[in-house]
């Protein structure tokens, strides 16, 4: 199947997901993943209609820049920061990406804060949530002192913008059993909206290739999609 062709099958997936909730098609939106993907087939996917883009490691990015520049791509898309952040990394990955969406410290805020202030860049954010112990290994737990205080001193983040929550769940072929995680994090949200009421939170990111459908029905306003789009992923 062409690059075209996924794509129309996974906006159509979408739609239906969007029925059966009983949700407007454009409050969800495709991002495609393109981690580990060559350059050329962004400019690929931006020529198929694509406009939001999802990538794991700054340096990886980075690298892929100058032929990204060359493929008219800037202005026309964006791309945010769906990996995890090191601390020697945030000056770079303030410059490069449009959106940071794994805030997942008191720590990274303040210096992805102050990055954005360098930058001359008021940056959009997700904070990442961690809603299991066992399989994901980034995030926010949803009781900690510390998202609390993320949200507390919101007014402290004069370079970013929050807005709204993202989350990684365990990984499970029946679907039944990741639905509850993104139903808790809806829950969360809509719970921190009404305790924040001066901070935005009106994005879920949630939902990846295999389990986006259901992701939609709970209220993902952002499906992140690699696989269902550029098919596997090559090898490391
Ligand atoms: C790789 C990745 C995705 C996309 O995964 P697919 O299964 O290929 O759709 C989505 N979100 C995050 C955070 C990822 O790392």
């Amino acid at each position: 199947m062409s690059m075209a062709e996924n794509i129309a099958r996974v906006q159509e997936q979408m739609r239906a997901a969007c029925r059966r909730a009983g949700r407007q098609p454009e409050s969800v939106q495709l991002m495609a993943v393109s981690k580990m993907q060559p350059p050329e087939r962004i400019v690929e996917a931006q020529a198929a209609g694509l406009r939001l883009f999802g990538e794991n490691r700054v340096q990886e990015f980075a690298e892929k820049q100058p032929v990204l520049a060359a493929g008219i791509l800037f202005g026309e898309a964006s791309f945010h920061l769906i990996g995890p952040l090191q601390s020697n990394k945030v000056a770079r990955a303030a410059q490069l990406f449009d959106a940071i969406d794994t805030i997942d410290s008191l720590r990274l805020a303040e210096r992805l804060n102050h990055a954005a202030a360098a930058a001359n860049k008021s940056l959009p954010v997700l904070l990442e949530i961690k809603l299991s112990e066992e399989t994901s290994k980034h995030g926010l737990p949803p009781e900690s002192a510390e998202l609390t205080a993320l949200l507390e001193r919101a007014s402290d983040w004069t370079h970013l913008q929050i807005r709204g929550l993202m989350t990684v769940p365990p990984y499970s072929e029946n679907l039944e059993e990741v639905r509850p995680y993104f139903r808790r994090l809806r829950v969360l949200r809509d719970a921190l909206a009404q305790r924040y009421p001066h901070v935005a939170l009106d994005q879920l990111s949630m939902g990846m290739s295999h389990d986006f459908s259901v992701a939609i029905e709970e209220g993902s306003t952002c499906a992140r999609i690699g696989t269902a789009i550029f098919g596997a992923r090559p090898p490391l």
